[in-house]
C-alpha cells in the first residue's frame, strides 16, 4: 500500500515540518513509492525523470537517516554521495537537499568542474554528510587524496541515462568500486535500456523496482503542442510565440531547445537582432557564463534562454511558462525532459514543438514513447497542412489515433488562467499531486484548451 499524505510516513519531525511550510502534502507517485523502500534500508531502482518529485523521494529519507543517526564524520569522508552528469542538475540536486534539510543538522557540499577546484578541497577537509559531485571533478580529487569514499553509506545515482549518454560509464564504475560494499545504493534513470538495467545490476543489491510511466507523469501535466512547419518558417513562428509571452502577464520566461550549440548560439544572436532578449547555454560555455546567463534569465532580464539538452539539464526555474522545441530531439525521452522544464511546482506551462519534414520520423519515436499523439496547434499563418496529413497517415499506419487540431490558442493568449486539469489547486509552491496517484489517468492536454 502506497501512503496518501506525507504525514502517514514516519518521516522524522523537522521534515515533516519542512513538508508543511512547503506546503508539499501528497506525495508524487514516485516519494508514495520510494520513500517506505528506502526507509526500510532497501536498495532502489526507479525510473523517473525530472519533474516527478523524484529528489525529494532520496533527499527525504537520507536527511531522516542522517538526522536519526548523527555521527562524527572523518576528514575527507561523506556519508552520502549523490553522482549526477551535469553541474546545473549537481546544483540543483544540492539546492534540494538544503531546502528539505533546512531544519536538519547536516553538511553539504557540491563538487564539479569548470571552476576552481581550491573551495572544494577545502570544503571536504572535514568531511560531510551529503556530497554532490560530477563524475569527472570527483575522480580528480579523489586522484588527488582530496576526497575519500570508504565511508559512504548512502550512494545515488541520478539520471543514469544521461550520465552513459555523456560518455561517463568508465568513471562510475571507477568510483563505485571504491565505494564500501555496506552501503545502501540509489539508481534512478529515466530509460531502463538493456545498458542501464546491466549496470544497475553491478551496484545495487536485491533492489525494489519503481517506475514512473513518463505517459502518466509530465506528459500529461504539460499542455503541449506540435506545430507542422517549413523549416524556413521556424523563425517568424517563433517570434509570434515568444510576442505573446512577452505579453503576457505572469510565466513570461522561455526556453528555445536546440539540437545543436552552433545553432543555440545562432539563434540567441539573431533573436536579440530581432528585439527578443536572448542567451545561449551549451557544453561550450564556461561555468561562470553559464551561470551568468542562468541569473539573467531568472530575473526576467533575458527572458529567452535558448539551450542545447545537456546544459538544461536541472534548470529549475519556476516562471518559465513556455518551452520551444525549435528543432525536436532525436532522442525521445529528451522530449519530456525539455516539456518538464515548464510547469515547475505547480506552475501553468505550455511547450511547443516544431515539426519540419526531416523530423517527422523524431516526433514518431516521442509519441511511442509519452503513449499518446501530441495535440497539434495548427492556428498560425505557417502550419503545412500536407506535412501534418503525412504524418498522420504514417501515425495511424502505426495505430495510433490523431486528437485532431488545437484552435484555441492563437497568439500565446487562451485560457492560461483557467485554471483547471489536475494542477494548481494546493494554493502554494508545492505541486499538486493528490490527482497523479500512478494510476493510468490518461487525459490529454488537449481538453484544456
Ligand atoms: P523533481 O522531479 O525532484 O525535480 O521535482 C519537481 C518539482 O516538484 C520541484 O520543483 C519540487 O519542488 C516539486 N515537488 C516535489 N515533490 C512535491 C510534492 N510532493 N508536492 C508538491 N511539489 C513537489
Amino acid at each position: 500500500m502506497t501512503p496518501t499524505e506525507f504525514e502517514a510516513l514516519p518521516l522524522a519531525a523537522p521534515l515533516q515540518r519542512v513538508l508543511r511550510e512547503l506546503n508539499y502534502n501528497t506525495p508524487s507517485p514516485v516519494q508514495a513509492q520510494a520513500i517506505p523502500l528506502l526507509l526500510l534500508g532497501r536498495d532502489l531502482l526507479g525510473c523517473a525523470q525530472t519533474g516527478t518529485g523524484k529528489t525529494a523521494s532520496f533527499a527525504l529519507p537520507i536527511l531522516h537517516a542522517i538526522h536519526e543517526r548523527p555521527r562524527q564524520i572523518r576528514p575527507r569522508t561523506c556519508r552520502t554521495l549523490v553522482l549526477a552528469p551535469t553541474r546545473e542538475l549537481a546544483g540543483q540536486v544540492g539546492k534540494s537537499f538544503s531546502t528539505y534539510g533546512q531544519h536538519v543538522r547536516f553538511k553539504q557540499t557540491l563538487i564539479y568542474g569548470g571552476v576552481g577546484q581550491n573551495p572544494q578541497v577545502s570544503a571536504m577537509r572535514g568531511g560531510v554528510d551529503v556530497l554532490v559531485a560530477t563524475p569527472g571533478r570527483l575522480l580528480d580529487l579523489i586522484d588527488q587524496r582530496a576526497v575519500d569514499l570508504s565511508e559512504v553509506e548512502f550512494f545515488v545515482l541520478d539520471e543514469v541515462d544521461r550520465m552513459l549518454d555523456m560518455g561517463f560509464a568508465r568513471d562510475v564504475k571507477r568510483i563505485v568500486s571504491l565505494l564500501p560494499p555496506n552501503r545502501q545504493s540509489l539508481f534512478f534513470s529515466a530509460t531502463l535500456a538493456p545498458n542501464i538495467v546491466e549496470l544497475a545490476q553491478t551496484i545495487l543489491r536485491n533492489p525494489a523496482r519503481v517506475t514512473i510511466d513518463p505517459g502518466t507523469t509530465t506528459a500529461e501535466r504539460i499542455e503541449h503542442q506540435v506545430c507542422f512547419v517549413d523549416r524556413d518558417n521556424k523563425r517568424p513562428l517563433l517570434e509570434q510565440l515568444l510576442r505573446g509571452q512577452a505579453a503576457a502577464t505572469s510565466g513570461k520566461l522561455t526556453i528555445v531547445f536546440s539540437r545543436t550549440k552552433h545553432g543555440a548560439n545562432k539563434l540567441a544572436k539573431s533573436l536579440c537582432e530581432a528585439g527578443f532578449p536572448a542567451d545561449a547555454i551549451h557544453g561550450n560555455k564556461s561555468q561562470a557564463q553559464r551561470e551568468k546567463a542562468l541569473e539573467k534569465f531568472k530575473k526576467g532580464l533575458t527572458p529567452v534562454l535558448v539551450a542545447t539538452d545537456v546544459a538544461a539539464r536541472g534548470v529549475d526555474v519556476k516562471d518559465v511558462g513556455l518551452v520551444v522545441n525549435f528543432d525536436l530531439p532525436n532522442e525521445p525521452e529528451a522530449y519530456v525532459h525539455r516539456i518538464g522544464r515548464t510547469g515547475r511546482a505547480g506552475a501553468e506551462g505550455r511547450a511547443v514543438s516544431f515539426c519540419a519534414e526531416d523530423e517527422r520520423e523524431f516526433l514518431r519515436e516521442i509519441e511511442k514513447v509519452i503513449k499518446m499523439p501530441v495535440p497539434r496547434w495548427d492556428d498560425h499563418a505557417w502550419h503545412d497542412e500536407s506535412l501534418a496529413d503525412r504524418h498522420l497517415r504514417m501515425r495511424t499506419g502505426g495505430g495510433m489515433v490523431q486528437g485532431g487540431g488545437n484552435r484555441g490558442r492563437q497568439g500565446g493568449g487562451g485560457n492560461r488562467g483557467g485554471g483547471g486539469g489536475n494542477r494548481g489547486g494546493n494554493g502554494g509552491a508545492g505541486r499538486d499531486y493528490s490527482n497523479a496517484s500512478g494510476r493510468n489517468n490518461r487525459r490529454g492536454p488537449a481538453s484544456r484548451a
